[in-house]
């Protein structure tokens, strides 16, 4: 099949030879004109895709296909991802059961995504739509997906007022809380993927919550936060969730409060000499029982093992509970007085610090953890002379580089760059001790 074959259009298949070659050599409208036509094309192949796989799902049994369902078989022979390859495949299953709407999305009339919306309000129509109205809702929502300038939120605006003429006691889809699922699967290297499907109140709860706390956070010399947007969102999330845990309100599970629990073993807490020295120690003096040793790995309950580095962040401030392990791998009582940031302590450290203590951030008391300038397994007290607020970025830093932080003789703590910051390593005053500068 060749490209174009079909398609009556001012532009020849010779421009388009070109413009597969050499796309340079095309004047603009005939650049401009190439895009659209290669995207028609697009449509009409991806149209004729979605027909033919539905044509394998409904005849291709799994000894044919040698995989479990058409979707498995089309991911593993395309570049498509399962999810995509899954999408495709009940597109065309749907469609064989709704032959107007298939006739309009194989003319390229509406796309793939309008064609499964409509899909679904037919599958599902509201209770109280009668049956006779089914033809004119489908060709009232089809005029409003058809053509280049249709878009999803008019499809969806269409829909909301059907669903609400034929208004029932039953939740329309968007708030149908019975639909909701939330996904999160530890993967393979040791992280978590999250997926989800929730109504349209859970939705708006969960992207208020996150406004807020993804917002960009410009440097105070006015540079752009970097972070895309994504990211943005991530750690907006791991805020939510950390004020969650922090907040007290967590209710009770097994008796107990919610919380991350961690168990280490006290001399990998306590310990900060080179772990590639100690290992070689370790292996001149037992050579077999060092391979099967739990020391240099922490474990949590969900998620497994965790570095030695990550231990000890989350073990600095209060939220996390860790289990303390002697060499014999069994628990210490430390005392909770040694490591944990009461009120009366954080509302002292809120007003000296008043924020994320860092050189230029500041950001607000909410935001920050309690880091304890010693560690408390190395003999760190949890006091105002050893702890400083940080906001969670900043507590990062603090742990994973070679930033220091000294308690002054005015007992504020100031921060030593590392040698790559400042080679003279020159103390900076915290966040709310700075001089304003000149300018
Ligand atoms: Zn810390
Ligand atoms: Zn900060």
């Amino acid at each position: 099949m060749g490209l174009g074959g079909d398609i009556q259009g001012a532009l020849s298949d010779e421009i388009l030879a070109t413009a597969v070659g050499d796309a340079w050599r095309l004047a603009e409208a005939e650049l401009l004109e190439s895009v659209v036509r290669v995207s028609e094309e697009i449509q009409r192949l991806e149209a004729l895709r979605v027909k033919l796989v539905g044509a394998v799902d409904y005849r291709c049994k799994v000894d044919v296909l040698g995989f479990p369902n058409a979707k498995m078989w089309l991911a593993s022979k395309t570049l498509l991802e399962v999810g995509a390859a899954g999408r495709i495949v009940l597109l065309g299953r749907g469609l064989r059961q709704q032959p107007e709407i298939a006739d309009e999305y194989f003319d390229t009339s509406i796309s793939a995504e309008h064609a499964a919306l409509i899909m679904k309000f037919c599958e599902r129509p509201p209770k109280g739509m009668p049956l006779e109205a089914m033809d004119d809702c489908r060709n009232a929502l089809l005029f409003a997906a058809t053509g280049p300038t249709a878009n999803t939120d008019a499809v969806r605006a269409v829909i909301a007022r059907l669903e609400r003429a034929f208004e029932s006691d039953d939740p329309p889809p968007s708030e149908d809380t019975e639909l909701n699922e939330f996904h999160a699967s530890k993967t393979l290297n040791g992280r978590v993927a999250v997926k989800g499907d929730l109504d349209a109140v859970t939705g708006e709860m969960l992207l208020s919550a996150l406004s807020g706390l993804s917002k960009p956070r410009p440097a105070q010399d006015g540079t752009k936060d970097s972070r895309t947007p994504g990211q943005r969102r991530a750690d907006g999330f791991t805020e939510l969730l950390r004020r969650y845990l922090n907040s007290g309100i967590a209710g009770e599970e097994g008796g107990e409060r919610p919380h991350v629990s961690l168990h280490v073993s006290v001399r990998d807490l306590a310990d900060h000499t080179d772990c590639r020295a100690r290992a070689e120690h370790d292996a001149a003096a037992s050579p077999d029982d060092s391979l099967f040793a739990v020391d240099g790995v922490a474990w949590t309950e969900w998620m497994g093992p965790l570095s030695i580095k990550a231990a000890r962040l989350l073990s600095c401030d209060s939220i996390y509970t860790p289990i303390v392990l002697d060499e014999n791998g069994a628990p210490l009582d430390l005392g909770i007085s040694t490591r944990t940031v009461t009120k009366r302590q954080r509302k002292a450290l809120v007003a000296r610090d008043r924020g994320c203590a860092f050189p230029g951030c500041g950001a607000p008391p909410s935001w920050c953890e309690g880091h304890h300038i010693v560690h408390w397994s190395a003999g760190g007290p949890s006091d105002m002379g050893n702890l400083v607020l940080l906001c969670g970025f900043h507590h990062r830093l603090l742990h994973h580089s070679d930033w220091e932080i000294e308690m002054g003789a005015d007992r504020h703590p100031t921060f030593i760059p590392p040698r790559q910051v400042d080679w003279e390593r020159k103390p900076l005053p915290a966040h709310n001790r700075a001089r304003p500068r000149a300018s």
